[in-house]
């Protein structure tokens, strides 16, 4: 029986900074991160996405851990 992996991610919900639209879901990997931290010494979040209420790109920051 193949056991599925559960490894330590969460689901975050990425908000704008500007507008403060709650415009995405994305899966937030602590292990990832914490790896390319220290590999390119840089963070994914906050990132630069498209906001569809402000028409152009901001950024966007971890809100709030969803289930
Ligand atoms: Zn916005």
């Amino acid at each position: 029986m193949a056991k599925k992996k559960k490894g330590p991610r969460q689901i975050v919900g990425l908000q704008c900074t500007v507008c403060k639209h709650f415009g995405y879901v994305t899966e937030y990997n602590k292990v990832q991160e914490q790896l390319k931290k220290q590999t390119t010494g840089e963070s994914t979040f906050p990132i630069k996405k498209y906001c569809k209420i402000c028409k152009q790109h901001q950024i966007h920051k971890v809100m709030k851990k969803l289930k």
